[in-house]
């Protein structure tokens, strides 16, 4: 009861790329920044299972970004010549690259991280893939002319690279998708069919992540203009809880979500996020148990998993330690105050 887990991304180490930014410069180049990835990984798989996390991801430590890791194995993108984009209804402005033929992969994507990831912990194991919709819109695209038809294809190239992530031996396949808080309507009009699409044939458990953001200035401006209470998930989550997606990972503490929203997802695993990732104060394991404690009245037991807001990639490495052992710590104490029968 209440296995604990990441959204996805950590901080990545000094000597792998520069600290404290979104799109980060690698620190090194070829083999030797392949070999500085994996060394980062197992940093973070030795430091999730020292922190007690039940679910270990590879904290995207080989990827720049959690969008553009995914589109640098995709053959018909140009990456050559990047354009500035309003992204997010134009929240904020970022370097994107192009869609300018039809799309195909690579080759595989993440097969040496997952495969990494899955020889070096034997606890249950969770990679994170951009949703369609999301990467839909951190693209420019200058060849499809239509968003849905765009997503589709992406949703195709994702759910290649998932089923070979399920052959590599991952248990828990989830897709990000900050985007549908942004356009609720087209979310339920075709980004949830779209998730879908790149979920599909998968027997392993399926996840979508949706935020309110990683902790950046830009993010924290959009939460303050969002008034008193934030009702985006109200308009999507009835959608998801019709859709064959198995978990569904959510912003809860310090979030200005109505709780009651989590009973839109009866019969889906909640991953309920009880640590903030724009903040640097350690949440207590009281409290954490506390927001653990709140959303039990809206999901069951046996269906709350504790998580993070978002992923902790822009933080402070010794920030994100000490919320890792937080969270283990407060799904403890929920364990011994909730966990008996009622
Ligand atoms: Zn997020």
């Amino acid at each position: 009861m209440f296995d604990t887990a990441i959204a996805g991304s950590l901080p990545k180490p000094g000597w792998l790329a520069e600290t404290g930014k979104l799109w980060p410069k690698w620190q090194a180049e070829g083999d030797a920044l392949a070999q500085a990835k994996l060394d980062a990984t197992l940093l973070w798989i030795k430091t999730q299972e020292d922190a007690g996390v039940d679910v270990i991801g590879d904290g995207e430590m080989s990827r720049q970004h959690f969008v553009h890791g995914f589109l640098e194995q995709v053959a018909g993108i140009d990456f050559e010549h990047k354009v500035e984009m309003g992204i997010r209804n134009d929240r904020y402005k970022a370097m994107v690259p192009q869609v300018v033929a039809p799309l195909r992969l690579n080759g595989r994507v993440h097969a040496t991280e997952a495969r990494f990831l899955r020889a070096h912990t034997a606890r249950r194991v969770k990679f994170t893939l951009p949703g369609p919709m999301t990467i839909v819109d951190t693209v420019a695209d200058r060849y499809f002319g239509d968003r849905v038809a765009l997503a589709m294809a992406f949703a195709d190239l994702l759910n290649q690279e998932a089923r070979a992530l399920q052959a590599d031996g991952v248990d828990v396949i989830q897709f990000d998708e900050p985007a549908f808080n942004v356009y609720m309507a087209d979310a339920v009009a075709w980004g949830v069919a779209a998730l879908e699409r790149a979920a599909r044939g998968l027997t392993c458990t399926t996840a979508v992540h949706i935020c309110y953001g990683y902790g950046i200035q830009a993010n924290l401006d959009w939460k303050r203009s969002l008034g008193e209470e934030w009702r985006q998930y109200e308009q999507i989550f009835p959608a998801l809880a019709a859709s064959a997606i198995n978990q569904v990972s959510l912003e809860c503490i310090h979030s200005h979500v109505p709780p009651e929203l989590m009973a839109l997802l009866a019969g889906k695993d909640v991953m309920v996020g009880v640590i903030d990732v724009a903040s640097d104060a350690v949440e207590t394991p009281e409290e954490i148990a506390d927001t653990i404690g709140r959303a039990l009245q809206f999901v069951a037991r046996e269906r709350l998993l504790p998580c993070t807001n978002c992923g902790l990639a822009p933080m402070k490495r010794e920030v994100a330690e000490a919320k890792l052992r937080a969270l283990a710590q407060g799904a403890a104490l929920a364990r011994a105050r909730y966990g008996a029968a009622p």
